[in-house]
């Protein structure tokens, strides 16, 4: 449980309550049929108990999924791009996004005619699916 918040907040506040409360009923269930146990009555406990496993093992399963889920999400971000632009010749250039990148930074010189180059834009690719397109004609 060393995840940032950041990936806190995507869980949704209901699905998080309802493992709560899932979480509570099964801790309490295992209490109660250890209680039952300690009174004696082997079988209320163990029927108690075993409720209480299963509920505890099926919100642990549905944690792990959703924990899951989110990860995946997060790697499938898109890389960033920085395009570089040559003012005098008008060479463009783009590469993967350095640590300390930023707009108007110059940047190396221009193959081409060996000014220095400038940093005109930094974007995220976004690789978005198409629908096959329809033509007619
Ligand atoms: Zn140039």
């Amino acid at each position: 449980m060393s995840e940032p918040f950041a990936t806190k907040k995507r869980i949704s506040p209901i699905l998080l309550a309802i493992l709560l409360v899932t979480l509570l009923l099964s801790v309490f269930s295992i209490f109660l049929g250890f209680n039952y146990y300690l009174d004696g009555d082997a079988n209320s406990g163990s029927t108690y108990m075993i409720l209480g496993a299963t509920t505890l093992a099926l919100s642990s399963y549905v944690l792990f999924q959703t924990r899951r889920r989110i990860l995946k999400l997060a790697l499938k971000t898109q890389p960033l791009n920085t395009t570089i632009l040559c003012e005098k010749c008008g060479l463009k250039n783009v590469r993967d996004f350095q640590r300390g990148d930023y707009i108007f930074k110059e940047a190396e010189s221009c193959p081409k005619c060996d000014e220095k180059m400038m940093i005109a834009s930094i974007y995220r690719e976004v690789k978005e699916k198409r629908k096959p397109e329809t033509r007619l004609g």
